[in-house]
């Protein structure tokens, strides 16, 4: 991935305009059925490698909403396919966006237990640049 937003969200869709990968959509149009809130398409999100900090997590007025989840890389195929928070987007050539298939760049600077533990983006700031 790439981050995730939590239920903590409360749909201002202030961080859609930011993202400079066009991963976020809003609550009406997350691919989830289930899902009543802004949506981050872990396929598509680059964890704003190039930039200081995850423009997402910048803007978003609610502390700890946007949380790391694991890089989308293919040691993480499997837990992207399989898993209920995400609906990966199917390619109409290509097939399933899985990690396997479309990689997509991730802050090594971002440990993978605080991804496993769903860490506040905002609390790892002092991270980023290194
Ligand atoms: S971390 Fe960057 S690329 Fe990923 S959703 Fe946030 S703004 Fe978009
Ligand atoms: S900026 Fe934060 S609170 Fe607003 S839609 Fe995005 S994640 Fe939700």
């Amino acid at each position: 991935m790439a981050v995730m937003i939590t239920d903590l969200c409360i749909n201002c869709d202030a961080c859609i305009d930011e993202c400079p990968a066009t991963a976020i959509v809003s609550a009406d149009s997350s691919p989830r059925d289930d899902w009543d809130y802004t949506y981050v398409k872990p396929e598509k999100c680059i964890e704003c490698v190039d930039s200081a900090v995850p423009k997402c997590a910048d803007v978003c007025p609610t502390e700890g909403c946007i949380v790391w989840d694991m890089p989308y890389d293919s040691d993480y195929n499997d837990y992207y396919v399989d898993n209920d928070a995400y609906v990966i987007r199917v390619h109409k050539k290509k097939g399933l966006m899985s990690p396997e298939v479309s990689p997509q760049p991730w802050r090594e600077a971002i440990s993978a237990s605080d991804r496993e533990q769903h860490v506040a983006v905002g609390e790892t700031l002092k991270l980023y640049n290194s």
